[in-house]
């Protein structure tokens, strides 16, 4: 059986843009060797790829919305078919509606598996946007960076990989950073109380430094999966 199944950890990280998701996600991936599984960059690589999903979706996440749950929910569960996921996955902006945490559920039930705990990211939503219009990352690895928070070692070369292909996402401006936010608290926040009535619901301050939270997020994982 390939894909997610039975037993393999499945962890969700919840939180506003630029709460921290991707970074965090991509530690707990390398830290506990689980599959990252981001549905903005599976998006964006539909949108840059030119499928029908990628045509749909691309005007919406310019103007900040919420991509349908169909096509969201769609691009999900092929993702999650794939052998690596049977690792166990972190995901990272999904869900972000009720319709998807339910759809999740129903996925998650016909592989016998559960979550084994949904980590709400908490911060400010004031330092959202510097945090945002501030960020880029490595073309040729993916590393994130921040002007003023993670600024490479040498001007526009990556301190991972050498590359000097620096990338910014269309939808990292403050006008459309100020719609995100409005999505994410009117669709993506009551899952914190969904979450929290099925018990596996955790909160982290998410406002210090990036290492620090990595440790308590790590604490969490290694308790959630034992
Ligand atoms: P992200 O990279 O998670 O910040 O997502 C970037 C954009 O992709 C969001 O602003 C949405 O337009 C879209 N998106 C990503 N994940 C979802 C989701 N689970 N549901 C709906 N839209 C999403």
């Amino acid at each position: 059986m390939d894909g997610a199944q039975m037993n393999c950890p499945v962890l969700i990280l919840l939180g506003p843009p630029g709460a921290g998701k991707g970074t965090q996600a991509r530690m707990l991936e390398e830290k506990f060797g689980l599959v990252q599984l981001s549905t903005g960059d599976l998006l964006r690589a539909a949108v840059a790829a030119g499928t029908e999903a990628g045509k749909a979706a691309k005007a919406v996440m310019e103007a900040g919305d919420l991509v349908s749950d169909e096509i969201v929910i769609a691009i999900l569960r092929d993702r999650l078919a794939e052998p690596d996921c049977a690792k166990g996955v972190i995901l990272d902006g999904f869900p972000r509606t009720t319709v998807q945490a339910e759809a999740l559920d129903a996925l998650l039930a016909s592989t016998g598996q559960k979550i084994n705990a949904a980590i709400s990211l908490e911060v400010d939503d004031a330092a959202m946007v510097t945090r945002i219009s501030g960020r880029f990352t490595c073309g040729g690895c993916g590393e994130g960076y921040h002007d003023t928070f993670k600024a490479p070692k040498v001007l526009n070369t990556c301190d991972k990989c050498g590359s000097t292909e620096m990338k910014r996402r269309a939808d990292d401006n403050a006008e459309t950073v100020a719609s995100r936010l409005e999505a994410y608290h009117a669709q993506t926040a009551p899952l914190i109380e969904y979450y929290d009535a099925k018990g596996v619901l955790q909160n982290v301050d998410a406002m210090g430094e990036i290492g620090a939270i990595a440790d308590q997020l790590g604490d969490i994982v290694a308790s959630a999966t034992r």
